[in-house]
């Protein structure tokens, strides 16, 4: 589903942001990022959204390859994939459930598909209920749950999170992590960016570890340790 192969990004003088990374992600897994900051963890993020292009290497996300991807194709690739965010990244002046069927407008679905989706969607990330409320009315987690109900409108085959309880309280956090773990087993695939050691720890899921741009260690059912 993912595959980084020999992944070099220099944003200019100095050491890569990240430096012949491999990463190789299956369809189904769920996959920690962690390494303390400027290591290099939002700078894969933004590789695998195309947001920005490495320096060398190829990357390979739901079927497509980065290089040399057209510009007209990008919005297209981008709808395979989820993204969330340490700050919610909300829109302040619309409710909950219009935040949401926002993102299903962008792309022109049908208003019939949207009336659909968007309730279940909210139902899924337990906001049922919370359709009128606007974003500064509700607590950090309920909006990451806004956020996160964004992002799988329109099934993505995978969700990205750079640091997603980045902002929120050790409960609520771990109430997250558990959404994120859920949504996963209904079979997307999903990356998390964190610096949550105690919830990385409590979840028992691969862990990559980043340091200064290079991965130094990979471990199926891995603790969140400096390497
Ligand atoms: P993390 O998310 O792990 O904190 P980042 O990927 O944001 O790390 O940053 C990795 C390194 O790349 C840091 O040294 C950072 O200063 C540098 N960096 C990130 N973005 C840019 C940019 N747009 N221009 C120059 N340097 C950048
Ligand atoms: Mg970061």
């Amino acid at each position: 589903m993912i595959d980084l192969i020999d992944v070099t990004k220099s944003y200019g003088k100095g050491l890569p942001a990240l430096n012949h990374a491999n990463l190789h992600v299956d369809k189904g897994e769920f996959v920690f990022v962690v390494g303390s900051s400027g290591s290099g963890k939002s700078t894969m993020i933004k590789l695998l959204l195309k947001e920005i292009d490495s320096t060398s290497g190829q990357i390979i996300v739901s079927g497509e390859q980065l290089e040399g991807m057209k510009h007209r194709r990008i919005p297209k690739f981008r709808r395979k994939l989820g993204v969330v965010f340490q700050d919610f990244r909300l829109l302040k002046d619309r409710n909950v459930y219009e935040n949401v069927a926002f993102a299903q407008h962008v792309i022109n679905r049908p208003s019939r598909v949207i009336r659909k989706r968007v309730p279940e969607v909210l139902q899924e990330v337990g906001l049922a209920g919370k359709y009128k409320s606007f974003p500064d009315e509700l607590s950090g987690g309920e909006q990451q749950r806004v956020a996160l109900a964004r992002a799988l409108v329109n099934r993505p085959d995978i969700l990205l999170a750079d640091e997603p309880t980045g902002n929120l309280d050790p409960r609520t956090s771990l109430e997250i992590m558990e959404l994120l773990e859920q949504i996963n087993d209904r079979g997307t695939t999903v990356l998390v960016v964190t610096h949550n050691r105690e919830i990385v720890n409590i979840m028992r899921k691969r862990v990559v570890t980043v340091q200064n741009g290079i991965i130094v260690s990979d471990e199926k059912e891995g603790t969140y340790h400096e390497a």
